[in-house]
């Protein structure tokens, strides 16, 4: 499926050049418009690249409107280093939870509901991916913006050792919030857009629940080191990846020690 140009009624992507193995297709920036109305709001500038930057600020010129906003969904380059170049060319402020991210913009809190021009999105936190990371919810789209907290194909890496547990009730959060809202459609950060997120973010609890078990079942056969752990349960893995799945293993068995010790407490 074509990523670049898809979307909903009020949201358009435009996907950046800068494909690889951690951005998949490369970033999409996603355009947020009321119908008829001239103000935008601009999710993930992406990274320093000025020709899609400069894409970015042409498309939403050619529709006749104007970027008012422009959000970050965490503080990744990749979704936040053209920031202050596309500030510059549009004049909008960027809003970001992480202070530093942030150019002439504010923070974001969870369940506040921003309004640009009519367009009404609410800022949902998910810590996980990185501490910082959230979520938008484009109610009136049944349409939710995920960052790299959902892709639109694999699964993102866990930013830090102590990311899993909030992953985890990040991902139980958003199923809530997906069947409440009706969610219908999945605005992802990387990779096509998708259109069962119930399904998606099942298969996403499922597959960390698996891999969770995997790792205990790696430990009680003796493995000890997070290399040994990382051969065991990503035995075909890249090695442009390997860091990355060390980084995965880290938060797991810091995730498993903190729910056995909690376990442990419990039957005594
Ligand atoms: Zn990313």
């Amino acid at each position: 499926m074509r990523i670049d140009g898809s979307g909903t009624l009020r949201a358009s992507c435009v996907l950046c050049p800068n494909p690889g193995p951690m951005t998949l297709e490369g970033t999409n920036t996603w355009i947020l418009r009321e119908p008829g109305a001239r103000g935008v709001v601009v999710v993930d500038p992406g990274p320093h690249d000025e020709r899609h930057l400069e894409r970015v600020a042409r498309t939403v010129q050619e529709q006749g409107a104007q970027v008012l906003m422009a959000i970050v969904t965490h503080r990744h380059p990749d979704h936040t280093e053209g920031g202050r170049y596309f500030s510059e060319l549009t004049g909008a402020p960027v809003h970001a939870v992480d202070p530093e991210m942030r150019v002439g913009g504010a923070g974001l809190v969870d369940g506040e509901v921003l309004t640009v021009d009519g367009l009404s999105v609410r800022v949902i936190a998910t810590p996980g991916h990185t501490d910082d990371s959230i979520c938008l919810l484009l109610e009136s789209d049944n349409a939710l913006l995920t960052g790299d907290t959902v892709l639109g194909h694999g699964t993102p890496v866990i930013d830090g050792d102590d990311g899993l547990g909030p992953y985890m009730d990040s991902l139980y959060r958003l199923r809530d919030i997906a069947r409440e809202h009706q969610v219908r459609t999945i605005l992802p950060g990387h990779g096509p857009i998708l259109s069962s997120p119930l399904s998606v973010l099942s298969s996403y609890i499922d597959h960390r629940e698996s891999r969770l078990d995997q790792v205990r079942s790696a430990l009680r056969a003796g493995a000890t080191r997070v290399e040994e752990i990382i051969d065991r349960v990503y035995p075909d893995i890249s090695e442009q990846i390997r860091g990355a799945a060390g980084s995965s293993v880290r938060a797991q068995l810091r995730y498993l020690a903190v729910r056995d010790e909690l376990s442990a407490e419990a039957e005594s």
